[in-house]
Parts: structure tokens; sequence; C-alpha cells
């Protein structure tokens, strides 16, 4: 049996492990050290901004920027329909309540359209407007965020960008996640770059990132004795964990041209196929890191519907996943307010995501759109 090819491996540079000896040697085995501060300003010169602060997951990020955004009990925040449950998460997590915006099918993320619609909405319902917008970058494609920064602005509500699969994207130039007033990252294991785990809060100026720096370490106020003003969390990143992640700063621009490689790979070698279209960037403004390559099917012509292309892939030994199942489809979110229609929940009855991993070679991208092309189109 050939070997198995996965959908997003964690892949190590040879760096990495320096930095981590150096946290055993020097035993600043804890939270905060010279690595966070190292790996906190690798990401600032990467973004080209200040005040970005390494946490110990992206779930965290989301949560200690909307504490930031003062939500509480009785607010709504709305948040990207079609994402992972950690993007909405932490919205029950400060006792607020989700109000769940659909996808637009360029980018298959937020609709600024549908955005507007549910604002004012909810502000005749509430007579509120809702305290945040969380935008989602799906597998890495930028959002359409000059639109939903401009309705934000429009009703003076704060954006906090969940990138935590678009490090490395860009809209117009710019870097995803800095465009709102917050941004999450994550490192998790199958993320763009990983620090096994964790994650970073992008901040608007010191003295927020001297806040969120300050809430991530259980909020002890400046005392000889331990003093609580505020419910404090412990969410910032060990320093070992971090040194893995200055060793992945390093291989940041490396893996980033992989993944867009294996993506251009995927369009080149499927592109003969009637019924399968690879997602692309919808135009030059959009820069996708292609973290994950996805497609969709076509089921009034396609022989299989993604979850049979699946079982054949996996029978060869190839992962794959169907798309992130919309939050107004989850159980857990069924009784949520959601706005929109059906392209979420289309997309997910369509799509499939493709291994795309920075090690993959390119003869296992070979031996995967061997694979698609024989079970899509079959030969008599
Ligand atoms: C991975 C992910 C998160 C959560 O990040 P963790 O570091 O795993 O906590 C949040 N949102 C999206 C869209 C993700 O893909």
């Amino acid at each position: 049996m050939e070997q198995r090819i996965l959908l997003s491996l964690a892949h190590m540079g040879g760096t990495e492990k320096k930095y981590v000896d150096e946290a055993f040697a020097t035993n600043w085995i804890v939270p905060l050290g010279p690595n966070v501060d190292e790996f906190e300003h690798r990401l600032e010169q990467f973004l080209d901004v200040n005040n970005v602060v390494a946490l110990s997951a992206g779930t965290a990020a989301i949560h200690l920027g909307l504490v930031m955004l003062g939500v509480g009990p009785g607010d709504e925040v709305l948040c990207q329909d079609m994402t992972f449950s950690a993007s909405a998460n932490p919205i029950v997590y400060c006792g607020a309540t989700p109000v769940f915006i659909d996808s637009e099918v360029s980018t298959w993320n937020m609709d600024p359209e549908i955005l507007e619609q549910a604002i004012i909405d909810r502000h005749a319902k509430t007579g509120r407007y809702p305290k945040a917008i969380i935008p989602v970058y799906l597998y890495g494609m930028p959002a359409q965020i000059d639109r939903i920064m401009a309705v934000a602005k429009k009703y003076d509500i704060p954006v906090l960008e969940d990138a935590a699969e678009g490090l490395g994207s860009t809209f117009d130039g710019k870097h995803c996640g800095t465009f709102g007033r917050y941004g999450a990252l994550s490192f998790n294991g199958n993320k763009i770059i990983t620090t096994s785990g964790g994650g970073a809060l992008i901040c608007p100026d010191k003295a927020s990132a001297d806040r969120v720096k300050f809430l991530a370490t259980q909020a002890r106020e400046n005392r000889p004795y331990y003093y609580h003003e505020t419910i404090g969390y412990n969410y910032r990143l060990s320093n070992v964990s971090a040194g893995i992640g200055c060793g992945q700063m390093e291989v940041l621009a490396e893996h980033l041209e992989r993944r867009r490689a294996i993506h251009k790979l995927y369009v080149e070698q499927l592109s003969d196929i009637d019924c399968l279209e690879v997602h692309q960037n919808p135009d030059t403004r959009y820069n996708s890191n292609f973290w994950l390559t996805t497609i969709t099917l076509d089921l009034d012509k396609s022989p299989l519907t993604p979850d049979q292309l699946r079982i054949i892939l996996n029978e060869a030994n190839i992962e794959s996943r169907l798309l992130w199942r919309p939050m107004h489809m989850q159980p857990v979110y069924a009784n949520a307010p959601y706005y929109g229609g059906s392209t979420g929940e289309n997309l997910f009855n369509r799509g499939l995501c493709l291994p795309s991993g920075s090690s993959l070679t390119d003869d296992d991208i070979k031996r995967v759109t061997d694979c698609i092309k024989k079970a899509l189109k079959p030969t008599k």
C-alpha cells in the first residue's frame, strides 16, 4: 500500500528544535519568555503591524477579542455561518448570542449584503445593534473585506477577523487579519504554521495589547500578593511552543509558496473534468494562501457525490474532507438566528477539501488527481 496522503500536516523547517532547546537550556519552561517576545516580533514584521499578542490557541484569541470589545450577556454578535465552530463558540463563552450570516459564492465568506440586512433587522427586532462582526477567511480565501468593513463602518460596529486559516493571505496587498479592530490567528497542528497548539491576537494599539496580555495571564494586579479586580484567563502561549513558532516563521514564506504551487497543480491537472471546479481567487485583489485547495462538483453531471469521492480517495489511502458544515445546520446552534439562503448549504453539499500540506510532493498531488480523474471520468 502506498503511503497515506494527509490533508494538512505539521511541516517542520529544521530550526524549531534550536529555539525549544534554548528554552530548556535557560529553563524558560513557562508562559512568557524570550521565544514568545521573538515570535510576536516576527509575526509583526511579517504582517507589517505592531501589537501582536501570542496566545495558547486561536479560539482563545477570538475569545479575548470579544472580551476586549465588551461583548457580554444579552449582546448579539454577527458571525460567518460557514466556518469551523471555533469562530462562534467564544461568543457563547461570553454569554452572548451568535447571529449567523450566509456566504457569497465568489469567496465562500460572509456576504456583505446579507450582513447589512441582518444589522437592520436585528436593530428593528431588538432595538440594539449587534456588538461585533466576525468574518472568516475560509480555507485561506480572503473575504470581500473592503465591503464588509464599509458596512461595519456605516453602523459603527467593530470587526474581529477570524484569520485562523488565513495567515499569509492578502486582499489588495494588505494582510488578512489586519483590516478590523482585532484579528485572530491560529497555529494549531494543521494550520499554515504550527506551534503544536497556539494562536495570536492582532491588536489596534499598545494599550489594548497590554490589556490582552494582562487578561491572558489571570488579570493579576501589580501588587505583592494576588489581587484581582477583573476576571482573568490563562491564555498566554508557552515559551516552549513559541520556540517552535520562531522556527516556523523562518519557513513561512516557503510554505506559503508551496501551498499556492499545490493549488496551481490541482487547477492544471483537474481542468479537463467537466463536472468539477477548483475554488480560485475571484480576481487579482484576492491572494489566498490556499491553506486547503477545495473543489465543488456539479451534482447534475458528476457520477459521484463528494462523500462518495471521499470514500474512493480514502480507499486509495488519500485523506480528503467534506467542507465545513454551516453553523445553522449544527444541532448546537439550531436556535441561533440565521440570515441568508442556501449558499453555504449548497457549497457544503457539493464541496470537498483536498490534501494541501506544504510537505506534499508533485507526485503526491498527481496521485490525488489521477484518482479523482479515474473516479469522475470512468473509462469503459
Ligand atoms: C482552527 C480554527 C480556529 C481555532 O483555532 P485553534 O488554534 O484551533 O483554537 C478558529 N477558526 C477557524 C476558522 C479555524 O479554522
